[in-house]
């Protein structure tokens, strides 16, 4: 199995699949289709639009109306052009590196050789969906939406973005919320007329302390990051202009919302008369929070684990991936069932071979219990 599994891998990883890149996005999505339909499943392309490549969507019982299992793994990466033929597959000893070996082309093959390698009594009496999606690595801007619907009408979700470095899985991932405020105020000579003007980088420097103050660390685990700033014409003007990027992280929604709303309020009341502040939401992806069910989902995780004889743990993430889409379905969602991967999106990103049989198994395995 683990020379098919290379080899079907180096096939994918030596293809240029930036999310941009949307003849190969849809070339990885032909090749996974080719895969299912050998398998004799209904495999198709999905058409998100032009901005980006083909999804693929693949079923063992097609037309069914729900699913019990959701499985996905993204074909896009955040590789340029020319990295694939500049550091093409490679294996050497236990790593095989790559662009995308571990994020997230080991998960997509994960997928289909824990199929593959599935007892056949599951597979008869489960409806599995799997999902494939061409832009993750951007956000799921144009796949968000079709994912949420089938994960919608299944009950378990399972995403398999790579295990973590430590071979950990991840029960729960925080939603981040994307703002962008923008200052205006009053321009002046600071020399002659200081006094005369509003300055948007004073008020902007009161504002960005005030609002990261907001960050609780050790509490709810609710962060606020301003990331970007910009503003100002020249160093003796009083800055009539400034604008700053906050990101807001945060493991639940509620969480999210009250920190934006906080904001918000600062924004109304700004500390120099004459300053006004304006706050646009640029995107939200929701939180995939700790639940009852996942619980319960991240019990047989473990047990299909004891029974493969592998050795998992697991970690709550700050990160967000699709498994944060789907979750506010209703769906029971668990991440990183893929191999075990490193350095992700560098041009270190190398995926750990001693860990991809046992992680295939374990998936399998798995589907019994579900
Ligand atoms: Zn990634």
């Amino acid at each position: 199995m683990l020379e098919n599994f290379l080899r079907d891998l180096e096939e994918l990883v030596n293809l240029d699949c930036g999310t941009h890149n949307t003849a190969g996005v849809t070339r990885a999505a032909q090749i996974m289709k080719r895969h299912f339909e050998a398998m004799g499943w209904t495999a198709e392309l999905v058409d998100l639009g032009e901005s980006v490549g083909r999804g693929l969507f693949a079923t063992n019982k097609p037309g069914a109306q729900r699913y019990d299992v959701l499985m996905n793994a993204h074909l896009d990466t955040v590789f340029a052009d020319g990295t694939a033929s500049a550091q093409p597959f490679r294996r050497e000893g236990n790593l095989v590196t790559g662009p995308g070996c571990s994020d997230c082309k080991a998960g997509v093959l994960a997928i289909l050789y824990a199929l593959q390698g599935a007892d056949p009594a599951d597979l008869d009496r489960l409806a599995i969906a799997v999902c494939m999606d061409p832009d993750e690595e951007t956000g799921s801007k144009y796949s968000a939406e079709w994912m949420r619907s089938v994960a919608a009408r299944t009950k378990t979700g399972l995403v398999f973005e790579a295990a973590r470095a430590s071979g950990a899985l991840v029960r729960s991932r925080k939603g981040a919320y994307q703002l962008r405020v923008t200052l205006k105020g009053v321009a002046a000579h600071s020399g002659n007329n200081p006094k005369a003007g509003r300055s948007a980088i004073l008020e902007a420097a009161h504002m960005i302390a005030e609002i990261s103050a907001l960050s609780d660390f050790d509490g709810t685990g609710v962060t606020v990051n301003v990331g970007t700033i910009s503003g100002g014409s020249a160093i003796n003007v009083v800055a009539a202009d400034c604008a700053f990027g906050v990101d807001i992280r945060g493991w639940t929604d509620a969480d999210m919302q009250a920190t934006l709303e906080k904001i918000t309020a600062r924004a109304a009341h700004p500390c120099i008369d004459g300053v006004t502040i304006c706050v646009e939401v640029l995107g939200a992806t929701p939180a995939m929070p700790r639940t009852e069910a996942s619980a319960s989902l991240v019990e047989k995780i473990n047990r299909a684990a004891e029974l493969s004889g592998v050795s998992i743990d697991w970690v709550d993430a700050g990160g967000a991936s699709d498994a944060n889409h789907m979750a506010p379905s209703g769906i029971t969602v668990a991440d990183g069932l893929g191999p075990i991967g490193n350095h992700a999106h560098s041009d270190r990103e190398c995926l750990m071979v001693d860990s991809i049989e046992p992680r295939v198994r374990m998936a399998s395995r798995l589907l019994s219990l579900l």
